[in-house]
Formats: C-alpha cells, structure tokens, sequence
C-alpha cells in the first residue's frame, strides 16, 4: 500500500523575503498535480510536536555547534545563513517538524511505502550544517532522510538502504552515513558540471561503511534511455545488499526544464524509478527533497504511479544520447565493479 502524506504548514511557513525557488508553492503545486490526477493523500498536520523530541532527534544527526547555531540564528530572523538557504522567523518550527516527522513514520513504519511530501529539503544538511567542500547548505536544515534512518535503526532494522535521486549529489547524507554499513546510492548529475557540492569518486565509505557509498555522476543532458540504463544497475546493486527497508531522497530537479540542472529527464524516468523501488517488495519511506516547478507537477507524478506498479504507458523522450549514454554506463561499471566485492 502507499501513503502519500503531505504536511499542510509546508504549504505556508519558511518564506524567503526575496524569490526563491525553495518555496511554499512547491508543495501547493504538487497538491493540485494530485487533485487533478485523482491521487489521494492525507494532509499532515504536526500540530502538538514535542519541540524537545525533535530537538533530540536533530542531536543525533547534527552537531551540538550547529544546533546551537540555527536556535541562535532562527531568534534574529528573517536571514540568510549562507548565499541560498535562508532562516524565516518560523524556519525553525517547520524544519524540526520535517525532520521528526520523517523520524516518526519511519519508526512506525509497516510493509507499506509512505511518501511524505514536506519542505525544506534535508540531504545537503551535514554533521556541522554545511559539508565539508560544499559551497553551501543548498536550502536544507537538518537532514530528514537521516532522520528515516534513524527511525529504522530505532524500530530494529538493520540491513538499511539509501537512495537518493535528486539531481545534486545527497553530500549531507554521505556524509552522516559515511562509516555506517548503510549502503547509499546516490545519482546525480556529474558534480564537474554542477560543483556546489562536490564529489570524488574515490570516496566510497569508511570504517565499516567502506564499500557502501556510491555516487553514480551523470552526464549534463543526460536524458530518459541513459537514465534507466544505469537504473538497472543501481537496482542490481540494492538487490544483492537486500535491504530490510529502504529510505529514498525523492528529488524532481532532474526533470527536463525544472529549472536548476542540466539533466533533460521526463516522466518516464520517474516513472520507471518509482516502479523500481516498489519491485523491490521492501518497506519504503519517501522524503522530498528537491524539484522547483515542472519536475513537481510531472515527475513527482509519474513517480507515484510507478510506485503503485500500475502498468502506465509513459514513452521515453527523445533519445539523443549515443555518446552521453556510454560515458555513464561506463562511470557507472567502473564504480560498481570497485564496490561490489564488499557489499554483502
Ligand atoms: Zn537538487
């Protein structure tokens, strides 16, 4: 079964004093995809959270600097703590509410699949807020993706995966993962050509984590036939480390015209994803992370119906892909080959 949940204060806290494209609307937007596709979904209402169990969840993700910091930081808002993510007065409430939520319903989650559709995004939040080379914190707070894998290990789940398809590379999750035997697959588009947060393809995990990260970068243009090439290897990849639940950083910033990347996907990627993810028969819990305008009205979209296992007839984009194709199917052979051995 899949639950779609969306949180209703996302619709209207943490509201940027200029334009920007992290904003209320977004989840407006996906709201009126879902009436108009018929796709039911429950609004989530966090009202009566326990700020001081939040707080403590955030503790275990975050650092106690960096907690201190947004505490201090959110009393002086309305401010920028870097050059694209910004603190309103209610930044606060709604970013602890995302990422305990995200906790929660990982913590009960069944056999089912539960999208919850909040904001602000989390995957570049890292231990001490911006990671280490990143450029900034890309809109994102406390890390709500961690947050659902703290829930797992909470509710006993040991074999847990990760995979992020956002269109920038999840560096925050890595980073908080990165000596756990969590395997983390992350795709996203070449960080030479989107350098915000950047990635070395050496770095594979440590500690018990080595051999359990794994970035696979794509090509700028990379579109549909490439795209669900590599999504082939990826679900080989989950398939032998066999997770017991799986935790999925859904971004739509990959869809063709969304406006941020250089990836030229379309419905049929999303929906071959989401048709991926629900094959594996695990239970899984969705965060949202990005996608700032068509990717949330088509992406998001054809996502869910793949997540139903719904036969839907998407039919791939244009294919002008020859050489991109083979780059990223080799990069992506190349990294699997070197991580494979180790993951059992
Ligand atoms: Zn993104």
């Amino acid at each position: 079964m899949i639950q779609i949940l969306v949180s209703e204060n996302s619709m209207h806290m943490h509201v940027s004093r200029e334009h920007h494209p992290e904003n209320p609307e977004r989840i407006v937007r996906v709201i009126s995809a879902l009436k108009r596709h018929g796709i039911r979904y429950e609004l989530h209402d966090a009202g009566g959270m326990d700020i001081g169990e939040a707080l403590s969840i955030a503790r275990r993700i975050h650092s106690r600097g960096y907690i201190d910091k947004i505490l201090m930081l959110s009393k002086k808002a309305p401010l920028n703590i870097d050059q694209d993510t910004y603190l309103s007065s209610d930044t606060l409430t709604l970013a602890l509410e995302t990422l305990y939520t995200s906790y929660l319903m990982a913590l009960n989650l069944g056999r089912d699949i539960v999208f919850y559709i909040a904001r602000p995004p989390g995957h570049h939040a890292g231990y001490r807020g911006k990671t280490r080379r990143a450029y900034t914190q890309g809109f994102c707070i406390f890390n709500n993706a961690v947050a659902a894998v703290h829930g797992l290990i909470d509710r006993g789940f040991k074999n847990i995966g990760v995979l992020d398809f956002d269109a920038h590379y999840g560096n925050g999750s890595m980073e908080l993962l990165y000596t756990s035997r969590i395997l983390q697959v992350d795709l996203h588009q070449d960080t030479r050509s989107l350098p915000v947060f950047p990635w070395n393809p050496s770095e594979i995990g440590a500690g018990d984590g080595y051999g359990y990260k794994i970035g696979i970068p794509l090509e700028p243009g990379t579109g549909d036939d490439s795209f669900v090439q590599v999504l082939g290897i990826v679900k080989r990849i989950i398939e032998k480390y066999n997770p017991e639940a799986l935790v999925v950083s859904a971004g739509f910033d990959g869809f063709i015209g969304d406006g941020l990347t250089d990836l030229v996907l379309t419905e049929y990627s999303y929906y071959r994803i989401g048709y991926m993810i629900q094959s594996l028969g695990t239970p899984v819990i969705i965060v949202l992370e990005g996608g700032y305008s068509r990717g949330l009205d088509k992406g998001l979209i054809a996502f869910i119906h793949g997540l139903t296992g719904a036969r839907v007839a998407y039919e791939p984009g244009r294919s002008l892909q020859g050489g991109i194709a083979r780059i990223n199917l080799a990069r992506a052979n190349k990294i699997i080959s070197r991580v494979e051995k180790y993951i059992v």
